[in-house]
């Protein structure tokens, strides 16, 4: 079979696999009145979910991320990650998570083949945690992200959304929370999605503001590898861990772009701000392997060359929560 490129050349070696539409966060510019509930919870089973990796990884995808909704409001998350460390071909089982429950969850994840784990913080000030996620669990999931690297998660880092409110005021904290830890905070620019078109207006800043932030106390770009993902990460000679961002906004970002998602429903989404996904559920039910690499194949010809978010236009994400930030 053969291997995901597209039609501008781009090799896909990267999948991104939501578990689950559910959350229980109440994030400001993701989900801010909470989860509520569209049609039937009926998300991929772990056997499914072992299929879509066994399909792409037949075709060259070395890492698989599972994310969501939350990934750990899944009972069964550890064995979908087994089944997924278990796929030959796959290198990296990664996970995306707010954290809410990792102190308790970290050791079965890890002992199911957990290679790279994601915590979202965006501030450690404990009230602003409170107020941009709807839940006082700052310590909780600062005890999670150090009981990974206690039991040795081999890649550990923190996503954080640049957002106005804590863009000055937050920074010097994160610098402080990498000089002994050796983790990776990378922020993200704040995306438009269809929800949070208001939030958005009132809260994005752009990534220079961290960028001449860590220029002005002497964070150096970091040489990036072959394999790096979106990020831009600089380091410092007093710090054990990098901080970084990820500017989607940036002209260029998406001509790197190296992954390909599936959502928790089992339609493939060519672009995270596209419109419409690709069915797999159907072979997914079948075990029809061959069929969906084809499908998969066919449908990634129709991969558009980039994003529309400069022109406000967000494609049928209402936000991310629903297919998989
Ligand atoms: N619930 C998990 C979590 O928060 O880590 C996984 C799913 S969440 C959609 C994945 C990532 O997307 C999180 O780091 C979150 O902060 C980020 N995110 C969500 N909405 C966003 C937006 N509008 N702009 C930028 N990042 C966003
Ligand atoms: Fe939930 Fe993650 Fe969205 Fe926050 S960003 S509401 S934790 S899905």
């Amino acid at each position: 079979m053969g291997r995901l490129v597209d039609g501008f050349g781009r090799r896909f070696r990267y999948l991104r696999l939501s578990v689950t539409e559910v959350c229980n966060f109440r994030c400001t510019y993701c989900l801010p009145d909470g989860f509520s509930k569209s049609g039937p919870l009926d998300f991929i089973s772990p056997i499914e979910a072992e299929r879509v990796v066994r399909a792409f990884a037949a075709m060259g995808v070395s890492k698989v991320r599972l994310t969501g909704g939350e990934p750990s409001v899944r009972r069964d998350l550890p064995e979908i990650m087994a089944r997924s460390a278990a796929t030959p071909g796959v290198d990296k089982v990664c996970v995306t998570t707010n954290g809410w429950n990792l102190t308790r969850q970290i050791d079965s994840w890890r002992a199911a083949g957990l290679t790279n784990l994601n915590v979202s913080i965006d501030s450690l000030d404990r009230d602003a945690f409170r107020r941009i996620t709807g839940h006082d669990r700052l310590g909780s999931v600062v005890a999670g992200l150090d009981r990974a690297l206690a039991v040795g998660v081999p890649t550990v880092k923190v996503n954080g959304v640049l957002l106005r409110e804590t863009a000055d005021a937050g920074l010097d904290a994160f610098a402080d929370f990498v000089r002994e830890r050796p983790v990776a905070v990378r922020f993200i620019e704040l995306m438009r999605t269809g929800d949070n078109a208001e939030f958005f207006a009132a809260n994005h800043v752009p990534g220079a503001r961290l960028t001449d932030w860590l220029g002005a106390r002497g964070w150096t770009r970091r040489e990036r590898a072959a394999d790096d993902g979106p990020a831009v990460e600089y380091t410092h000679p007093d710090h054990a861990g990098r901080i970084g961002l990820i500017a989607p906004y940036a002209p260029g970002f998406c001509d790197s772009c190296n992954r390909l998602r599936v959502t928790a429903r089992g339609q493939l989404r060519l672009c995270l701000f596209g419109e419409l996904g690709v069915n797999l559920k159907d072979l997914l039910e079948r075990d029809e392997p061959e069929a969906l690499q084809a499908r998969i194949v066919r449908a990634l010809a129709g991969k558009p060359a980039g994003h529309r978010l400069h022109e406000a236009n967000s494609g049928d994400t209402r936000q991310l929560a629903q297919f998989g930030g």
